[in-house]
């Protein structure tokens, strides 16, 4: 079984009507299709609203664009000071080396610029220009590998990268950020994993999933393999309306990442990517929804919500509600939604 990249080898295996054929096509001339072959195993084919095919098999409603939506929501172009490099915040840098995902989400953040009309590979040079610029700037302390999915690239090329990442003395975390394990675990092997060490550096793996059934037992075992081999798990995930935007689902899942030795770390608003506003839900709903999972569930399975502001000013923390002024002191309230006072210094 291959990798599904077409309206009709999506119709062939039965994950949408004949019927929508001719509107997914039109859909098919905008944005990427992928679904790999572990993703369309888990579709429920009885299930209208089947969370992993709200997220890979694309509607209709996407040739939908609103006002608000933009072609680079996150402004990763106004931050580029070097093809295939995003340097956004001092100490830490984005490296964009492939533009390719083993799956397309429907609600990417980068749609305009992944898939097989994004905006490719580095070539050799842009890669050379990207490192040198690594090199030069000593206060880059961090490199982020993302893009598209950098462990699409063979292990032979990632130890490539790896290793030309350990020769620049003030880079001490390599931080990739994945699809893989998740939608393609049999990838995650020794070859693989071996790549990933390569450098001597502190490797961290950010694993982008939205819901708990991703977390199947491949996916864990994956997980497991790295975690194993000393890489760093965290978790990724983005607020998705009619995926996982009920209290039950997101604590289902922030479980499923800390049993799995993944750390919960970001959970992202929907960014306003073209034709997504059917998976945007509002910032309020999104924050009570944060706000219900404290105390609800350990510590250990909090994320932080972020929104990245729209034009490249970076992420912004939206905390539950923060401490307010009330008869001279602080208000605070339980995770039972019950105020306390708390006395000023
Ligand atoms: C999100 C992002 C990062 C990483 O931010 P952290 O808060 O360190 O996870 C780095 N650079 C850019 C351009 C980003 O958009
Ligand atoms: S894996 Fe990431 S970059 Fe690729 S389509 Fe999904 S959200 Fe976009």
């Amino acid at each position: 079984m291959s990798t599904l990249r077409t309206p009709r080898e999506l119709a062939d295996r039965d994950l949408i009507s004949p019927g929508q054929l001719g509107e997914i096509e039109r859909v098919a001339e905008h944005y990427a299709i992928a679904i790999s072959p572990a993703m369309a195993a888990l579709i429920d084919r009885n299930d209208p609203n089947d969370p992993i095919a709200l997220q890979f098999v694309p509607q209709v409603s996407e040739l939908m664009t609103t006002p608000e939506e933009r072609n680079d929501p996150i402004g990763d172009l106004a931050h580029s000071p070097v093809e295939g490099i995003v340097h956004r915040y001092p100490d830490r840098v984005l490296l964009k080396a492939v533009h390719v995902c083993p799956v397309y989400c429907r609600f990417c953040f980068r749609r305009e610029m992944v898939g097989p009309q994004g905006l490719g590979t580095l070539s050799p040079d842009a890669l050379d220009r990207a490192f040198a610029y690594i090199a030069e700037h000593r206060e880059i302390w961090e490199v982020i590998l993302t893009g598209g999915d950098p462990l699409v690239l063979s292990p032979r090329r990632l130890s490539e990268l790896m290793q030309r990442l350990a020769s620049i003395e003030h880079v001490k975390i390599v931080r990739f950020h994945t699809r893989v394990p998740v939608v393609e675990p049999e990838r995650v092997d020794a070859a693989l994993i071996a790549a990933l060490r390569a450098s001597g550096k502190t490797t961290y793996v950010a694993l982008h999933a939205n819901h708990p059934r991703e977390l199947t037992p491949a996916a864990r075992e994956a997980c497991a393999r790295l975690v194993d081999s000393g890489v760093v798990m965290i978790s990724q995930s983005v607020l998705l309306k009619g995926i996982n935007d009920d209290p039950n689902t997101l604590a289902a899942l922030m479980r499923a990442f800390v049993e799995t030795r993944v750390k919960p770390y970001y959970l992202h608003h929907p960014d306003l990517a073209p034709g997504t506003s059917h998976f945007r839900l509002s910032l309020e709903e999104g924050r009570a929804l944060v706000a219900g999972l404290r105390g609800r569930i350990s510590g250990l399975c909090q994320p932080t919500y972020v929104l990245d502001i729209p034009g490249g000013y970076g992420k912004a923390v939206i905390s539950p509600d923060a401490a307010s002024m009330r008869d001279g002191c602080y208000a605070v309230s339980d995770f039972r939604g019950v105020e306390h006072l708390y006395p000023p210094a």
